[in-house]
């Protein structure tokens, strides 16, 4: 394997996002492959013993087993460091492998976090459902409300969790206020960034210590796989996240690796595109539905906050109709945009939260985080936007908006 120069780190660091997207972290074979080559092997053979020995020992470089190193994962490893201005990355099998793996990697018995109530389904299960059984206390908060945060330390608070802008309610985090405040007081911010990618917003550069995602979403962008990651400082990754994902094992396979870093080439294009087009959509809606939670839009009470931080708006939003019938009848009226709970996709998906994504969340914290029974999410993909507001209007015409 021989390194291009998408690999040497001093020079790639002064690349722009578009560019490291495209061509960060490249390995090439000996054939001189311009398209990352697909290494689809569990073990790797050595020349003789003791190279086996001193690869083990950490005295030579070189790859062992792929639930350790596999060149494929480390090439999409390197490019989303890169992206995000961390010094490392670790990707995983799901987004919910990285944010367990995020979580659990640094937390024990007695410790506290603080998370935002306003969060992915599963998000809300870790916090609310698996920490506790493991002797982990955590407190949920309006994430949009500094002063909640510094009320909600605790002296064995170890984490903050929270997602900017949130699923599916679109609440935004002041990034740097909270992060700043986790630092001063010795807490880890742990922020799921899936919603905007680094593309958009880049938390590291706002005093967050790690970053986790979703590539599910729009990294990979044509709904083909799941992956995650988790990106932070080397001592971060190397001492406290490797350790535990190398012995627990939630990799990501180097197909799916692959076809993430054939996303990232176009994760640019995709998300400047689909925020235009998710403007348009949305300021069609505004006034049309009796209420929008999209940070895009002027009149919402986040705008300024959301685009100080974000480079653009992103293609997710929500609103809400009068309550589940109807929003059921408006998904089933829908001709083009698909039914379906994913995000980030190339294609237009809408979903209802209350009955699906957030199903397995408890009515009560439903409410407490206001997912509304009324509640739709809109991801909006690179159709033509004026045909996904054809198919809107005669949607919203059939259960009389
Ligand atoms: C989808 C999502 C997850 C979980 O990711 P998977 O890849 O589906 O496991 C976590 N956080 C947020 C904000 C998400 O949207």
């Amino acid at each position: 394997m021989k390194r291009t120069t998408g690999t040497d780190r001093s020079i790639t660091r002064t690349w722009r996002k578009a560019t490291q997207a495209v061509r960060a972290g490249t390995w090439r074979s000996e054939q001189g492959e311009t398209s990352e080559a697909l290494f689809l092997t569990s073990g790797f053979a050595y020349d003789n013993a003791e190279t086996a020995a001193a690869r083990f020992r950490g005295d030579q470089q070189g790859m062992t087993y792929s639930r350790l190193q596999n060149p494929t994962v480390a090439m999409l490893e390197e490019r989303i460091a890169m992206l995000d201005g961390a010094e490392a990355c670790r990707v995983q099998a799901s987004g919910m492998a990285a944010m367990t793996a995020a979580l659990l990697c640094q937390l024990s018995v007695g410790d506290h976090v603080v998370a935002g109530r306003a969060a992915f389904g599963s998000c809300r299960w870790l916090v609310d459902q698996l920490l506790p059984r493991f002797g982990i206390t955590a407190t949920t908060i309006d994430a949009r409300d500094n002063a909640a945060w510094e009320a909600a330390i605790q002296p064995n608070t170890k984490v903050f969790f929270f997602e900017t802008p949130a699923n599916p309610t679109m609440d935004v985090v002041d990034l740097a206020f909270v992060c700043g405040l986790a630092r001063s007081r010795g807490i880890v911010s742990v922020v799921d960034n899936a919603f905007a990618t680094p593309a958009l917003q880049r938390p590291i550069e706002w005093g967050a210590d790690v970053v986790a995602y979703s590539a599910t979403k729009l990294m990979d962008g044509q709904g083909r796989v799941l992956a995650g990651a988790v990106s932070g400082s080397a001592d971060f990754i190397n001492n406290v996240l490797l350790p535990f994902q190398r012995n627990t094992g939630p990799n990501l396979s180097p197909f799916n690796a692959w076809v993430v870093l054939k996303g990232l080439e176009t994760l640019d294009l995709r998300v400047k595109k689909q925020s235009e087009n998710a403007l348009q959509v949305g300021k069609f809606l505004e006034g049309r539905v009796p209420r929008i939670n999209f940070p895009g839009l002027p009149s919402h009470p986040q705008h300024e906050l959301a685009m100080k931080q974000m480079d653009a708006c992103g293609p997710i939003f929500s609103f809400e109709v009068e309550g589940r019938e109807q929003a059921h009848g408006l998904l089933d009226a829908l001709e083009l945009i698909d039914i379906s709970n994913n995000i980030g996709d190339s294609r237009s998906l809408m979903c209802h939260n209350a009955s699906t994504t957030h199903y397995s969340v408890s009515a009560e914290a439903r409410a407490e985080m206001g997912v509304s029974e009324g509640m739709l999410r809109l991801n909006v993909g690179l159709e033509d936007p004026l045909d996904l507001i054809d198919d809107l209007d005669r949607a919203l015409k059939a259960v009389g908006l």
